[in-house]
């Protein structure tokens, strides 16, 4: 049992070395990614259910690694935060998407905002919004028309600072959404702190829709409690016409999901777009 023990060890331990190789192999692409323009957003519709209406964009980042194709950011976002690239990748994408956003204001008839994923390592930086203001100066892009997503983590994460960066962003008038919300701490006292715009109901619950009656429920109660918080409440990962009904029904106003669009490259999206029009 004992010789079984260690060679479980061994494999174990060489899985690890693999891993960590794995890692840094990760990271040292990554660290040029930018360079060699690898980096890019994808761009995903988001719409009043009332309506149909196109109210909003977000973008989300991609990574063209060389020989390994399109790479989804739950595998690199984590080592970017680590190793502090998400610094450069993200305020890469912020300028990248308020450069395109302005110029579907105007060209192509789009109005909407254009809502870019902030990490939180991002957000803790002192220097935070200093980028985020000078991105919108570079970029001519207005400020109303940028939301930053944010995850439950950030608005906990030391609340004196959190509070004050949050009340320079909404004196510019950029908004504010929870991403994720109902997955991370229980605590809702902030939503009444924080200068939040807008909830954006995970989609893990959205996807056990319409059936399930648990996530009927937290969805009804997270509706209500955004309506009565004069917030707005979005549904992600919308895939069917029976979950945008029962969204609907129970007056949640605004979705985004697969059954609108997928993410697209902005050419894509501007055909896509046209379509709608
Ligand atoms: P997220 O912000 O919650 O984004 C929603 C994710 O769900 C996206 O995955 C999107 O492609 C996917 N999605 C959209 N509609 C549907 C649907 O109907 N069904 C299903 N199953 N999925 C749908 P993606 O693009 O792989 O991004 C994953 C996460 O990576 C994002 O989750 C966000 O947390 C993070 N991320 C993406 N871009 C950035 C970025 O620029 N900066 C930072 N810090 N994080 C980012
Ligand atoms: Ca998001
Ligand atoms: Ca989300
Ligand atoms: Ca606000």
């Amino acid at each position: 049992a004992k010789g079984q023990g260690r060679n479980r060890y061994q494999f174990y331990s060489e899985d690890l070395t693999y891993a960590a190789a794995e890692r840094l192999r990760l990271e040292h692409d990554l660290r040029g990614a930018l360079s060699r323009d690898e980096i890019f957003p994808l761009y995903q519709p988001q719409i009043e259910l009332a309506t149909g209406r196109v109210i909003g964009v977000e973008a989300l980042m991609r990574w063209n690694r060389a020989g390994q194709g399109l790479i989804s950011p739950a595998s690199f976002i984590p080592v970017a935060e680590d190793s502090g690239l998400i610094l450069a990748l993200g305020e890469y994408i912020l300028r990248k998407a308020c450069l395109q956003a302005r110029q579907w204001h105007e060209h192509q008839g789009f109005q909407g905002t254009i809502a870019v994923n902030v990490s939180a390592v991002q957000f803790r930086q002192n220097d935070f919004t200093d980028v985020v203001l000078r991105v919108l100066s570079e970029t001519g892009f207005p400020p109303e028309c940028l939301e930053l997503e944010v995850t439950e983590s950030v608005v906990m994460q030391g609340l004196e600072s959190v509070v004050q960066k949050m009340g320079i962003l909404e004196s510019h008038g950029i908004k504010l959404a929870i991403d994720d919300f109902g997955t991370g701490y229980s605590s809702l006292s902030y939503l009444r702190q924080f200068a939040i715009d807008r909830l954006k109901i995970d989609q893990s619950f959205v996807r056990d829709l319409p059936g399930d009656a648990d996530a009927q429920a937290i969805i009804r109660a997270i509706v209500a409690m955004g309506r009565s918080l004069g917030l707005r409440v979005m549904a992600e990962g919308v895939e069917t016409e029976a979950q945008a009904r029962f969204l609907q029904d129970i007056e949640c106003t605004e979705s985004q999901g697969y059954l609108y669009a997928r993410p697209m490259k902005s050419n894509d999206f501007e055909a896509w777009l046209k379509t709608r029009n």
